[in-house]
């Protein structure tokens, strides 16, 4: 058995209304997912995070490094589309490409070995994962914090105990936002704050000195990820912990972030720096190095299976009786890939979501849900559809 067909589907969802953080503004939300399927017909799912149309790119030009292969040696696969990127895309989004093939690949493994991806990874440390909900982007440049209350409101009705906050749009309105937040959220909730490298080192120590009284969780991306040493002065000028890595790339970018101990938390897209196949690379330097890893995770449902077989593989050092809950991001905004694209759908449970113990991913696509969004449907075969 080989591995004999690869479709992309870029998917699009127009939102309803944009939002925008430090950086720029969403109007839509656009996706490249990947179907990889063998020679037998037994299919795995996969995506990548990064722009669509590259990321498609990429898996275009990786197919005939990838057709003919055996699906159950994703690291031999893994090593073979590295060296045939390596010299010209080290980082970035051919790495994204790389990282969608490969979870796809990991998700048809464990179809054709009937275990879920977690057993495949080694087995499952826990079985539930705490979600924080990621939201509170801004609608509105004449009054960002506008719906602050009300979706604060929801995501406490709905049972999450943690959340993230996006701050970068100056430090006077960050503080007058991060206020607000605690205030609404209540003193147990924990709160994390996340600038995407909207600030200088000068600026992100004087917003962490300002925000350190509203007992904040983490400062995500404070700075340029291209500063790895004054991440590490910033660490030393603030009680908050220091978080990064969602724009780094492989096990050798995130030991970067390691030697010069940048951050407190990595957090790796898995859909972005190299798959599951390095994403347990890059938990293993973790480990050896005694620093927390949460993974970004943003995009559809895949995502976040994937995340959630590879938290629940994390050790846990040291090792204790009562053990805090591990996290995994779980984005509120508005998109509707997110749920509807797979099913079963997520359910979350007295604040949890439940590792999946059903085969691969323990997901497939709704194909009539990849029919609506997907943009490029002349590509669609017929035999998915
Ligand atoms: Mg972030």
């Amino acid at each position: 058995m080989t591995i004999e067909k690869i479709e992309t589907f870029i998917l699009k969802d127009k939102l309803s209304q944009s939002f925008f953080f430090s950086q720029w503004e969403y109007s839509e939300r656009c996706i490249c997912v990947v179907k990889v399927t063998t020679s037998d017909g037994q299919h795995g799912w996969g995506e990548g995070y990064g722009p669509a149309t590259i990321l498609e790119s990429g898996i275009k030009f990786l197919e005939s490094t990838v057709i003919g292969e055996n699906p159950l040696e994703n690291e031999v696969i893994w090593n073979k589309m590295y060296r045939k990127t390596l010299d010209f895309a080290r980082r970035g989004v051919l790495m994204a490409s790389i990282s969608a093939l490969d979870i796809a690949i990991w998700d048809l493994k464990g179809k054709i070995l009937n275990l879920p991806v977690s057993t495949l990874l080694g087995g499952a440390h826990r079985d539930k994962i705490q979600p924080y909900a990621t939201g509170f982007y801004y609608m509105d440049h004449d009054n960002p914090a506008r719906d602050f209350e009300k979706e604060a409101k929801l995501y406490l009705s709905q049972g999450f105990k943690a959340f993230k906050m996006k701050v970068g749009l100056g430090i006077e309105r960050d503080v007058k936002y991060v206020k607000l937040l605690r205030e609404l959220l209540g003193p147990e909730a924990k709160l994390m704050v996340d600038s995407n490298h909207a600030y200088t080192l000068r600026e992100a120590t004087e917003l962490s000195r300002k925000i350190e009284k509203y007992d904040i969780g983490w400062f995500e991306e404070p700075i340029s990820p291209e500063f790895y040493e004054q991440y590490n002065e910033l660490k030393s000028k603030t009680t908050i912990p220091i978080a990064g890595g969602e724009c780094e790339y492989t096990r050798f970018g995130f030991n970067q972030l390691i030697k010069n101990k940048s951050v407190d938390i990595l957090q790796p897209d898995i859909c972005a720096s190299g798959g599951l196949t390095e994403a347990k690379r890059i938990g293993a330097l973790a480990s050896a190095n005694g620093i927390d890893l949460i993974p970004h995770t943003w995009g559809t449902s895949i995502g976040i299976h994937v995340a959630l077989h590879f938290i629940s593989n994390i050790e846990s050092i040291p090792g204790r009786m009562y053990q805090p809950n591990f996290l995994i991001e779980y984005d509120q905004t508005e998109n509707g890939l997110r749920e509807n694209l797979t099913f079963p759908s997520i359910v979350m449970k007295d604040g949890m979501l439940e590792v999946p113990k059903r085969p691969g991913l323990g997901i497939d696509v709704d194909e009539d849900v990849l029919r609506r969004y997907a943009v490029n449907k002349s590509e669609i075969k017929t035999s998915i559809l």
